[in-house]
């Protein structure tokens, strides 16, 4: 039961072959039995769950029926769920139930969802291996040496090693698609303002996007259709109607223009993922697509400019985490400064804390101009390139990472080392791009990803380019042994 994809399961509920209540306590058990391997969960939230299951079921039997309607998920833990932890992978928050849902859980819910827990994080989602999390690393279900990559690393481990078929996840700097790609799933990042931020709590504003992690793309498009929409409680949020993203999946692929960029196979690029994307990219000729070099040319701009404005922005985010107004407080504080001080640095983990400093200095006075202007002047060039590249082809196709998942503990003494392995996916964050990153083949065992990104809003096209590729290939059905 387990096994099955979303598509499945909407298929296998419809025919009544088994119950939500059924399938939720299956997953919950399978839960319960194999994630003190990986600590992909912070929250099991049971007693809701079987709640929910039970009220979907009602609802098939009144006749409604959808795609979610009794499919059970999860959430990264930074979207507020109401009356449940929700606490960021952060000890500064590890008491905080929310009050309220946020906008892509509420939206999740009224579609039937079911919420089985809430996933492992990289605090504060500051991070590419999900080691930087308050509750401990979370292992690799393909090697459990071995980072599932962050900062979602929870919902992808535990999406990966089929404890449930989707869940939840954002992206800053590539935190859905990268662990798609270390974990061996399909993770859609959306354009920027397509899924709601309100009630997800804040990295980085200007970058931060919702989107889903999944097996398939037939799955992401599923989950996106259950998150996507206009939404006032956010600013951001744009008023576009949703396209029907599972009614375009079928479209084919004859004359689709995919750039590759030049810049994207040079010396960092492990050789033997170059083999791989070269592999996806004849699969994608097969049916019938059109290959040309392009190229970006301010992309190697993109990782420092972006390790200065997300920073920035954090520090300006986390701030209203005081000990006061929000989050952990320190015991008998002497004065408001002691208050201040010793609140944010028990709370606060050293990634985070690094990532705060960084920021305020670049928004300081005398910095502000040379660093976080320039960053910003940096971001404007990347869009730019993007655009530039959109009028020549309908897709742009490259490697998710440069290598595949690393060792634990691996880049635990050089954070630069770690910043280094976004190259390939904060781009389209500093651009507000939808990307997309899906299986690929294997490198040692380890998965690797094949990361596509299209113009704003063509959320559809990246889903029927994958969903076509998927339905030649079967990287995606691998299953990680033990799991
Ligand atoms: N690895 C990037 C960072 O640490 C991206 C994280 C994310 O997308 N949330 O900032």
């Amino acid at each position: 039961m387990h096994q099955m994809t979303l598509a499945e399961i909407a298929r296998g509920l419809a025919d009544k072959k088994f119950s939500s209540e059924e399938l939720t306590k299956v997953l919950l058990a399978r839960i319960t039995q194999l994630d003190p391997q990986l600590n992909s969960f912070i929250s099991l939230t049971e007693e809701l769950a079987i709640e929910q299951a039970k009220a979907a079921d009602v609802r098939r039997a009144n006749g409604e029926s959808g795609a979610l309607l009794g499919a059970p998920i999860a959430h990264k833990d930074l979207f507020c769920t109401q009356g449940i932890r929700t606490s960021c992978g952060s000890k500064m928050l590890d008491n905080f139930k929310a009050p309220y849902d946020a906008t892509v859980v509420a939206k999740l819910a009224a579609a039937g969802a079911v919420t089985l827990g809430k996933t492992n994080m990289d605090e504060f989602a500051m991070g590419s291996a999900n080691e930087s999390s308050y509750y401990g690393a979370v292992k690799n279900p393909w090697n459990l040496e071995h980072v599932p990559g962050g900062s979602s690393g929870g919902s992808a481990a535990a999406v990966a090693a089929r404890l449930l078929p989707a869940a939840t996840a954002t992206d800053t700097g590539g935190s859905i698609r990268q662990p798609a790609a270390f974990t061996n799933l399909t993770g859609l990042k959306p354009t920027y303002g397509r899924v709601s931020r309100w009630g997800m709590i804040a990295y980085a504003s200007s970058l931060d996007q919702g989107g889903p992690l999944a097996r398939t793309a037939e799955d992401c498009a599923i989950m996106l259709q259950g998150m996507a929409g206009f939404d006032q409680n956010d600013s951001t949020s744009i008023d576009e109607p949703v396209p029907d993203y599972s009614a375009s999946l079928n479209e084919s692929l004859q004359g689709l223009r995919i750039g590759v960029p030049k810049e994207y196979f040079s010396a960092g690029l492990d050789p033997r993922i170059a083999e791989l994307i070269q592999n996806s990219i004849k699969e994608l000729q097969k049916l019938g697509a059109v290959i040309k070099e392009i190229s970006l040319p301010n992309m190697q701009h993109a990782i420092p400019a972006y390790y200065v404005i997300a920073p920035a922005e954090a520090s300006s985010n986390l701030s209203r985490f005081d000990g006061v107004r929000f989050g952990h407080r320190c015991e008998n504080p002497q004065n408001l400064i002691d208050l201040y001080k010793r609140s944010r640095g028990e709370g606060f983990g050293p990634e985070v804390q690094r990532r705060i400093m960084v920021g305020a200095y670049a928004l300081s006075a005398g910095y502000y101009d040379a660093y976080y202007l320039k960053a910003q002047k940096i971001r404007r060039l990347v869009k730019n390139d993007f655009m530039a590249a959109f009028n020549e082809v309908d897709i742009i196709l490259g490697p998710t990472t440069p290598n595949p998942a690393w060792k634990l503990g691996a880049k635990n003494s050089d954070p630069v080392a770690a910043y280094l392995e976004d190259v390939y996916t904060i781009t389209a964050n500093l651009a507000g791009l939808p990307g997309l990153s899906m299986p690929a083949g294997f490198v040692d065992g380890l998965p690797v990803g094949v990361q596509l990104l299209a113009p704003y809003f063509q959320e559809g096209r990246l889903l029927n380019v994958a969903h076509q590729y998927q339905l030649n290939t079967d990287w995606h059905t691998r299953t990680p042994t033990g799991f």
